[in-house]
């Protein structure tokens, strides 16, 4: 069984991300130690899991070190991004419809509201892939860059953060921000924030909500 706390953070993600995904759509991890990462097992309903159906891999060798279960089809794309980004502790993996939607028109997610700062100027999209290969694994990794969310061609969206309080609040703010640029556009070509308003907007919220008591 994996390590207690990530393991929990795991399950209980895994109840918030089944109302934003498909089925057994989308997976989740969190690093563990120097050389590892915790998954969630493949095809398995977010509503049964238990820690114990979770699975450690190995970075370092891209073997099974702990749990019974198979691997998220998609360990090589956590695997690739834990590798490229060592700023990254939890990665978040949906079908989310409008994110989704706009993966399918090869339409990045862009600032039609300041809720996407935190996660970057824009939400590009990664060249298509089959999922579950290097192939979709190395494109992933070169559209995400230094950001917080990538957009996978006709498939759907990957987020990451330091934390997976984080990255599954990056992937809430990613499709509400798509359904607002999505419903909007039909209505005509939204107004879109600015780098530099988005960058007033990172330093606005640095005094956001109630100070540390
Ligand atoms: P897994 O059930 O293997 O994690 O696959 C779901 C998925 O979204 C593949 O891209
Ligand atoms: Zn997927």
């Amino acid at each position: 069984m994996p390590n207690q706390n990530e393991a929990d953070q795991i399950i209980a993600a895994g109840r918030q991300v089944e109302t934003i995904t498909p089925g057994t759509s989308g997976n989740l991890s969190c690093r563990v130690g120097r050389d590892g990462f915790v998954i969630t097992p493949s095809g398995v309903p977010y509503h049964v899991l238990t820690p114990d159906d979770l699975v450690t891999v190995s970075l370092a060798t891209e073997t099974v070190v702990a749990g019974h279960r198979v691997p998220s089809t998609e360990w090589r794309l956590h695997r690739a991004i834990y590798q490229a980004r060592p700023d990254v502790a939890a990665i978040v993996h949906v079908h989310s419809f409008y994110a989704t939607l706009l993966s399918t028109l090869g339409r990045p997610v862009k600032a039609v509201h300041y809720q996407l700062s935190w996660v970057g100027d824009e939400v590009t999209v990664a060249d298509y892939a089959t999922y579950g290969t290097d192939q979709l694994a190395a494109n992933a990794v070169a559209a995400l860059g230094s950001s917080g969310a990538v957009l996978l061609k006709n498939h759907g969206l990957v987020t990451v953060a330091g934390g997976m309080e984080q990255a599954l609040a990056f992937a809430r703010d990613v499709e509400w921000v798509a359904s607002l640029y999505v419903k909007a556009l039909p209505l005509g070509e939204p107004d879109l924030l600015t780098p530099a308003q988005l960058q007033d907007v990172r330093a606005q919220f640095r005094h956001y909500g109630q100070p540390p008591s």
